[in-house]
């Protein structure tokens, strides 16, 4: 066996298996589908791919291949540690859906291993399901796997199984490294030791089963096949290194990190468990921000910010000062630049995310930390072992220090937290952010609580194309959510209906409001919600009449609130591509909002807009309204969308079949929204604000037709308001009266100042004329009030000609003392000196100051020292 690169390895397994009738598919994004609710992210090849073992979906070939991008948290604390885990890692794998099985997957895993890439047999070992007499058979007799190295494990290790559904055996091959990578223990176990000798590297699973998750398993009549290899470990192997991080492009990233702390790679465990930690973290972290993911305080974001700040911790651990991770973010995409080039397209923007994260941490633990070390001093004084569960859930509370930190660093001082108690504070403050919500709406809480019973058939919506219809009463729920089946007039009600126009809020739309109405009766509906099994909740009064399930109704929309509603709506998906064009592809949809009155819409980008991306980005979607373009939309399935390019939004569910809206060729996005029918009914757009929502999150507020015409006819308000307020005839002319306004207030206020300054100068004139005898000198004093300092030195000046004047004043502004001391030239001859004379006054009043023999001024502490001070001078000066 010979070593091979990362990027080789990757390529002769893709390569192998395309030669095996495999279609290679690169890597699905980190995020899982839209559709896919059990998984946070992408942890394995065949997770993407679930729809087609599951047979919701029709592959497009029945054998792939993929190298795919994984995240690995449960395996954390490994990190590190181990030689073999990261949390981020790609897997290589390849899959039959209902083709090929047990034989050609072995065959192939050990062609692949031991032909291609020439690993010696003899260093190779094969775990298969205790009970699969059948992998035994095949490895031993097909692939010629000697007896001796096939070991036979239990349910734990060899048995793939998730609750109920397909599951079935696997087979793993594990590679031997040698004896000098081991536990060195004597009774190493090999193969099932958890030390890094022999490691595993490929599992095989066997999808052949149909379990009911109680023991009992039905053969599959067309059994799946699902293997995944780590390209990492693999690598290990065939570069003969210690562990994955010395993999050739994983260590570039790790020298990196080394040079930046100026510690070397290999001087101590202890230092080069951080490194490796920090490598691996920011591996993850560069991946997940360019996938989409932005740091946040739950779901993915959360994963992403944990990760990051771990990765800050430890370069704090290892003394680099500063923030340093941003810097680490080239090495990473230029590491990858051969599978993953989309980290060097985005590096602006993951290096700004990676930054902004990064600094906020910084403050964060600044903060934080201090509190936390007076916990833990409180808590070894207090000889206890248990940081207490308030003083941690105050620190994460209110200081946002996490948990997981609080944690690691109290254990590094050998102590623990009340985790108990901690999260007992949690789940209050939950309960106590849910009945807040409760209290808030009236129906509020109806989509998340309620329970519908019987009623489980879908609502039929066909509000795209009807904006009333004739339906049936399927249900009732009163304002005490009791199911009901009739009700009286004047009751707040929710009406469950077999079909409907109303919109139900969802996918940033707000739901539609309108009536109800049967002979005699009559409803308004003030709001629509959908349940996640996609039924329709009117939420509203009965103003006359009453109801009772089984009714037919009429249920009609507010057309005019409709019409509104989808001329904002599709301004956004206009807004969202004109956002692309002129700040770049990195912009990807973060939230949206959509009423009658305005658009709300929140996307990813680093910096404030400034004022002229703003206008083009206004006058591209303006262009796009004019151009009068068709909107189209069509019904899909999600690949046939995404190939022809329509945007998707993380985190929104989308079913079998999706819905495309297309408008012109300028924007073609998935949305189960209603919209306009051509972009020229939008009339007008027009932006109202740009602003921050958090850190790489920037939110535009707008709004189209009506609204703009509203915006028009306040602004004109304030014009007339305006003009009239300054008095002006023509509104025209506001901007040229508000500059001679101003213009006028500056002279006015200049020559209020100029004569400010005469009133001062002559209540300081009349102050000269307090003269007195003190020894050889002519002493002046006084007491002003509202004089600056500067005011009374001007007046001063006159004195300097005399023979023998020494002046002494004091002024007050704004409830200040200060002293000012001037003496003569002739005085100065004979010996007077202004400086010494303020400190011996100081002495007395307090405070401080100095200056030179003819000049000083001083701070006065204590004003009602004053009056002493000046009967000490006549002393001072004799
Ligand atoms: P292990 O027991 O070593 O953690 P696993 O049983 O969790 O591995 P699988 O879920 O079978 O691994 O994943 C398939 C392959 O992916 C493994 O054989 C291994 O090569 C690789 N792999 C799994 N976890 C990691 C990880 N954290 N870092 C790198 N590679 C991994
Ligand atoms: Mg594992």
């Amino acid at each position: 066996m010979k070593w091979m690169s990362l990027n080789d390895l990757r390529e002769s397994y893709l390569s192998f298996f395309e030669s095996k009738g495999h279609l290679r598919h690169k890597s699905f994004p980190l995020i899982p589908p839209a559709d896919d609710k059990s998984l946070l992210l992408i942890n394995a090849g065949m997770a993407p791919l679930k729809k087609y073992f599951k047979g919701e979906e029709e592959p497009p070939r029945h054998r792939m291949t993929t190298c795919q991008k994984c995240i690995r948290t449960p395996d954390i604390e490994r990190v590190g540690k181990t030689a073999r885990h990261g949390t981020f890692f790609e897997m290589l794998g390849n899959f039959s859906f209902g083709d090929y099985f047990k034989k050609e997957a072995t065959a192939w895993a050990w062609e692949y291993l031991t032909k291609v890439i020439e690993i010696p047999e003899d260093r190779l070992w094969v775990t298969i399901y205790e009970d699969d007499d059948e992998a035994f058979e095949i490895w031993n007799k097909q692939n010629g796997v000697p007896a001796d190295r096939i070991i036979r494990l239990g349910k734990e290790d060899n048995f793939w199984e998730i609750g109920s559904g397909p599951c079935g055996p696997c087979s793993e091959i594990h590679f031997d490294r040698g004896p000098g990578f081991g536990c060195g223990r004597p009774d190493c176990a090999g193969v099932t030791c958890d030390c890094d000798r022999v490691i595993e590297i490929w599992n095989l699973v066997f999808t052949q089963f149909d379990g009911d998750g109680n023991g009992n398993y039905t053969p599959l009549a067309k059994p799946n096949i699902d293997t995944g290899m780590g390209l990492e470990r693999l690598a290990v192997v065939m570069q003969g290194v210690n562990n994955l991080f010395e993999v050739d492009t994983v260590q570039n990233i790790m020298k990196a990190i080394s040079d930046k702390a100026g510690i070397k790679y290999g001087a101590d465990e202890k230092s080069d468990i951080a490194l490796r930690v920090i490598t691996d973290h920011i591996r993850s972290t560069c991946f997940l921000v360019c996938d989409g993911v932005v740091p946040s305080n739950e779901g993915r974001g959360y994963v992403l910010r944990r990760l990051l700040r771990r990765a800050a911790r430890y370069g704090k651990l290892l003394g680099i000062k500063g923030t340093f991770l941003s810097d680490i973010v080239p090495v990473v995409a230029h590491e990858n630049l051969t599978a993953y080039p989309e980290l060097t397209e985005k590096l602006d923007y993951i290096k700004k995310i990676v930054s902004i994260e990064e600094e906020k941490f910084s403050k964060t633990i600044d903060g934080g930390t201090e509190i936390l070390n007076a916990i833990i001093e409180k808590t070894i004084a207090a000889g206890a072992d248990t940081l207490p569960g308030e003083d941690v859930f105050r620190l994460n509370d209110t200081f946002g220090f996490p948990l997981d930190l609080t944690r690691e660093i109290a254990e590094e001082k050998g102590l623990k937290v009340d985790e108990a108690g901690f999260a007992a504070l949690m789940d209050e403050q939950k309960q106590r952010a849910r009945k807040a919500r409760a209290d808030k709406g009236d129906f509020g809480w109806a989509t998340e609580t309620l329970d519908l019973g019987d009623v489980t058939a879908k609502t039929e919506f066909v509000g795209y194309t009807e904006s009333e219809c004739e339906a049936k009463v399927v249900a009732l729920i009163d304002a005490d959510v009791n199911e009901v089946t009739g009700t009286k007039n004047g009751g707040k009600v929710i009406v469950v209906l077999d079909k409907t126009p109303f919109y139900g809020e969802g996918g940033g739309q707000v739901g539609d409001t309108g009536l109800i109405c049967a002979d005699g009766l009559k409803i308004e509906i003030k709001d629509t919600k959908k349940t996640n099994d996609g039924i329709y909740l009117h939420i509203g009064e009965v103003v006359e009449g009453s109801v009772s399930v089984g009714d037919t109704v009429a249920a009609a929309i507010d057309t005019e609130r409709r019409a509104a509603i989808r001329r904002n709506h599709s301004a956004a998906h206009l807004l969202q591509a004109a956002l692309r064009q002129v700040l770049g592809v990195h912009v990807e949809q973060a939230g949206s909002y959509v009423d009658d009155k305005r658009v709300r819409f929140d996307f990813s980008h680093y910096t404030a807009m400034t004022k002229e991306e703003i206008a083009k980005v206004e006058e591209i979607v303006n262009e796009q309204i004019l151009k009068a373009l068709p909107v189209n939309t069509v019904e899909t399935d999600i690949e046939t969308a995404k190939k022809s390019g329509a945007m998707a939004l993380f985190g929104e569910k989308y079913g079998a079949v999706v819905r495309m809206v297309k408008m012109g060729d300028f924007s073609t996005e998935l949305c189960g929204g209603t919209h306009l029918s051509n972009t020229a009914e939008a009339g007008l757009f027009k932006i109202i604000s740009e602003s921050s929502v958090a850190s790489g999150v920037r939110r535009i507020e707008g709004t189209t037709g009506k609204g703009v015409l509203e915006l028009i006819a306040e602004q004109n308000e304030l014009i007339e308001n305006t003009a009239r307020e300054l008095k002006t005839q023509n509104p025209k002319d506001i901007d040229k009266r508000a500059a001679q306004l101003s213009a006028e207030l500056k002279t006015e206020k200049a020559e209020r100042e100029k004569l400010n300054d005469k009133l001062a100068a002559s209540a300081v004139e009349s102050l000269l004329n307090n003269r007195s005898k003190a020894g050889k000198f002519t002493l002046i004093t006084g007491m002003t009030e509202g004089l600056t300092v500067n005011a009374v030195r001007g007046v001063l000046d006159k004195i300097k000609s005399e023979p023998d004047a020494v002046a002494v004043i004091s002024t007050c502004v704004d409830g200040k003392y200060n002293l000012i001391v001037s003496a003569s030239d002739g005085a100065v001859k004979l010996g007077a000196n202004a400086g010494k004379i303020i400190k011996e006054l100081c002495n007395i009043v307090g405070g401080g100051g100095g200056g030179r023999p003819d000049s000083a001024t001083a701070g006065v502490k204590d004003g009602s020292k004053l009056k002493e001070a000046f009967e000490a001078l006549p002393d001072i000066l004799g």
